[in-house]
């Protein structure tokens, strides 16, 4: 869980980092583009005034060169003559429309043929040509006269007047013509510019602070009265005077007298947004401007963002995508491990883990009644013996497969372990569970094929009820198992737990039943547990009963010696004890030539019988063993009381050489000083002592008193249970004598212990 939300922690900062870059790449972008646009409109601008004062130059040199010819001799009086120059002359120059020539009083006296002079026209005192006329006549140059509809050809024009001087510099008149100024194929058009860039051509302001165009490239096809009649809007030129203010602290002013070309923004007439390129012709008076739309910008950078922000939408997309399936295995391998830790490998049920941690939410809604199933198979252990394990696992996995088919999903099956499954069932009715449970026990013992062979299996099941029978899930567990074992005499069957089986009187009855066939049918035999002298050689062993029954299996000591005691058969089984490891270990002296103790637990009842000593002498005598080589574990939770009486008995004992060890010392009720009145040789320290002395400081410090006490009253010292070589580390530090436990060995059977001691200590 942390790595998956983690790992979106990352996805969302990559994304954040990402949002950061693409804004950046953004303005970048944006940038980059506007400032493409200023340098090539001002490329533009900077190529078009040259081109344009070129031009003018040019014509302004052909027009002087004409009014010379024209005034040559008088030409120009000659009209035949001189109207063939005048026509020859359009013919070379097509985007000329008229030529023609003033008197200095402004009369036309002569015309190219295409126009008729209007007789009552004086361009010095018609209006529209007034001023300019006036200007020509005290201009060195050329001069461009304001753009006007020309009637007479019925076109838009810009006028050229240039004045033809004597050598005086008297003027003798003034040679005329006019430029056709139409959008289409006018010769501005061979710069070739984009159709988004408007070039437009002013002449300077005139005297009351207007400014008039010349040419614009008319894309809006605004009309041509409106473009050359109006003058700029003022509001307009303000514009472009406060951006070239801003930008580069210019007046236009300052402009005409450096001839420079500026790029600035500023709104047009129409109130666009444009960027705005601008430099003065000082010899022809004329602002020449290039402009484009500040949308075209925005048109290009609106594209280069859509692109930007579809490639970050599918690379966040794939980035997600990729997060996704990460952050999904990662949630799917936690469940794994979850669901491994918590389930059977062999049969994929859940385990007691998962019920240990379910059960809580399981009982919140069962919280009224629920039953506890304990189930056992029958006769299994057989089958694994027989026929091995891959076998009986596989019974075991199709036995799973028919209990998970049967019970319900509100109910939790386990696998206890082994051949047993838990169930904890819903709390129905008593008699519906019954009916049910038959029902579990008919398809558990349906016939099994395994490896082209059949096999049967039986199951006994114990219930026990929540809560009639217990609160706690533990006790249940422990009362079902104990049904279940009243279920087992039956075998295939199954049983109800019931007060009466609470002491499990039921099961006490059976060990009693079955306990009493046992020595005659060889079912019991001792084991031997050796006991190892600090320096690692062998002190003794002690004796350990075992048995296994048919119906109940192996049964502990723990369970069966209590039954044997209270029910009058310890002596016949003490007798059994004393005669079977006297035998066994004489033999085995004798067969390794070696010398070594051997303690036997002997029970109080046994203590108390009154023949015990001399019972015990004899089979000493009979199986001819050396009595020194004898201890007699007696356990310490001997009562006081019943101490007086045993004291003179252990005193005899004592006496014929057989030593007296004291079992499971430090558990009991007794006090430390018993043992000054106890003849006793050898403390055993209990294992549950033992367990803890690595990590519990005070029970160290006791087992050590223990162990001082019993070197004060010149008793050996024995630690049974050591499982750890860091146990034994400890103890030897604290000067215990002997030790047994798993950590050398488990109790062995006879043979077992001669191969033991073959190996390890001879
Ligand atoms: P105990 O006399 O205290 O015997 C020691 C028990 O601890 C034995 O269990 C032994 O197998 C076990 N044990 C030994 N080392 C270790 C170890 O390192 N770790 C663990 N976990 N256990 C260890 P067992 O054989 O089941 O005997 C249980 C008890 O039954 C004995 O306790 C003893 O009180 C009684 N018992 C066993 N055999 C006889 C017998 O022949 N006669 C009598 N009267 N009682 C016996
Ligand atoms: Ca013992
Ligand atoms: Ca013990």
């Amino acid at each position: 869980m942390l790595i998956a939300s983690n790992i979106w922690k990352i996805f969302y900062l990559i994304l954040l980092s990402g949002t950061f870059l693409v804004l950046t790449l953004l303005y970048v972008n944006y940038n980059e583009i506007n400032d493409r646009y200023h340098i090539q409109i001002q490329h533009y601008t900077e190529l078009l005034s040259k081109s344009v004062n070129s031009d003018f130059l040019q014509k302004d040199m052909v027009l002087g060169i004409i009014g010379k010819q024209l005034f040559k001799n008088n030409n120009y009086k000659d009209i035949q003559k001189s109207k063939l120059i005048l026509d020859d002359l359009l013919k070379q120059n097509p985007y000329l429309v008229s030529f023609g020539l003033a008197d200095v009083n402004g009369n036309v006296i002569l015309s190219s043929s295409n126009i008729k002079i209007n007789p009552n026209k004086n361009l010095l005192i018609d209006a529209v040509t007034s001023n300019d006329f006036k200007e020509s006549l005290i201009s060195e140059n050329m001069v461009v006269a304001k753009t006007y509809y020309f009637k007479t050809i019925k076109e838009w024009i810009i006028p050229l007047r240039k004045a033809i001087r004597d050598k005086n510099g008297n003027v003798l008149g003034v040679v005329i013509a006019g430029i056709k100024n139409t959008n289409k194929g006018h010769y501005l058009d061979t710069l070739e510019l984009s159709k988004n860039i408007t070039i437009e051509i002013t002449k300077d302001f005139d005297s009351n602070k207007k400014v008039y165009r010349q040419y614009y490239t008319n894309h809006e096809n605004i009309s041509y009265e409106e473009l050359y009649n109006d003058h700029i809007p003022d509001k307009a030129v303000q514009s472009v005077n406060s951006g070239l203010q801003k930008k580069y602290n210019y007046s236009f002013d300052k402009l005409r007298k450096n001839a420079k070309t500026l790029t600035i923004e500023a709104t047009n007439p129409l109130e666009k947004n444009m960027i705005f390129s601008i430099t003065y012709d000082s010899r022809y008076h004329l602002w020449i401007t290039v402009q484009v739309s500040k949308l075209e910008v925005m048109y290009e950078f609106y594209y280069n963002a859509l692109l930007y922000l579809i490639l970050f939408t599918i690379i966040s997309l794939a980035f997600y995508v990729l997060f996704y399936n990460i952050s999904t295995s990662e949630k799917r391998k936690n469940k794994e491990l979850v669901f491994q830790a918590q389930h059977d490998t062999l049969t994929n049920l859940p385990n007691r883990t998962y019920m240990y941690t379910n059960i809580k939410e399981w009982k919140k809604t069962h919280a009224q009644k629920y039953y506890v199933l304990f189930l056992d198979l029958d006769n299994f252990k057989n089958i694994n013996d027989k026929f091995g394990h891959t076998i009986g696992d596989k019974i075991l996995v199709e036995v799973a497969q028919r209990l998970e088919k049967f019970f319900n999903v509100g109910d939790m099956l386990v696998r206890q372990g082994g051949d047993e499954f838990i169930v904890l069932k819903e709390g129905i009715e008593e008699k519906e569970l019954e009916l049910q449970v038959q029902e579990v026990i008919q398809i558990v013992s349906k016939t099994y094929h395994v490896n082209s062979k059949e096999f049967r299996v039986g199951v006994s099941l114990g219930i026990a009820q929540y809560p009639i029978d217990a609160l706690s899930i533990e006790e249940l567990l422990s009362l079902s198992d104990t049904a279940m074992y009243e279920a087992k005499k039956h075998k295939n069957s199954y049983c109800l737990f019931s007060e009466k089986m609470r002491h499990s009187s039921v099961v006490k009855s059976d060990i009693e039943q079955e306990l009493r066939g046992a020595i005659e049918n060889n079912e019991l035999w001792m084991a031997y547990q050796p006991q190892i002298n600090s320096d690692g050689s062998l002190y003794g062993v002690e004796a350990l009963i075992r048995w296994e029954n048919e119906k109940l299996g192996f049964v502990g000591p723990d369970k069966f010696i209590p039954v044997a005691e209270e029910t009058g058969l310890m002596k016949e089984l003490g007798e059994f004890i004393i005669y079977s490891s006297l035998r066994d270990i004489k033999n085995i002296r004798d067969e390794l030539d070696l010398s070594f103790n051997l303690s036997i637990n002997i029970s109080v009842v046994q203590l108390m019988e009154a023949d015990f000593l001399s019972n015990l002498l004899k089979a000493v005598e009979i199986e001819n063993f050396t009595r020194t080589c004898l201890t007699l574990e007696i356990t310490e939770s001997l009562s006081i009381e019943s101490l007086d009486d045993v004291l003179p008995l252990l005193d005899d004992i004592q006496e014929y050489g057989i030593q007296i060890s004291l079992d499971d010392f430090g558990t009991g009720y007794s006090s430390l000083s018993i043992l000054r009145d106890l003849p006793i040789n050898e403390l055993k320290i209990d294992k549950s002592f033992i367990d803890k002395i690595l990590y519990d400081e005070s029970e160290k410090a006791l087992v050590q008193s223990i162990i001082n006490i019993g070197k004060n009253f010149n008793m050996k010292t024995l630690a049974e249970g050591v499982e750890s070589d860091e146990q034994i580390k400890v103890l030897k530090a604290a000067h215990c004598d002997i030790f047994q436990g798993y950590y050398y060995s488990k109790p062995l059977s006879k043979e077992n212990l001669i191969e033991f001691l073959n190996k390890e200590i001879i």
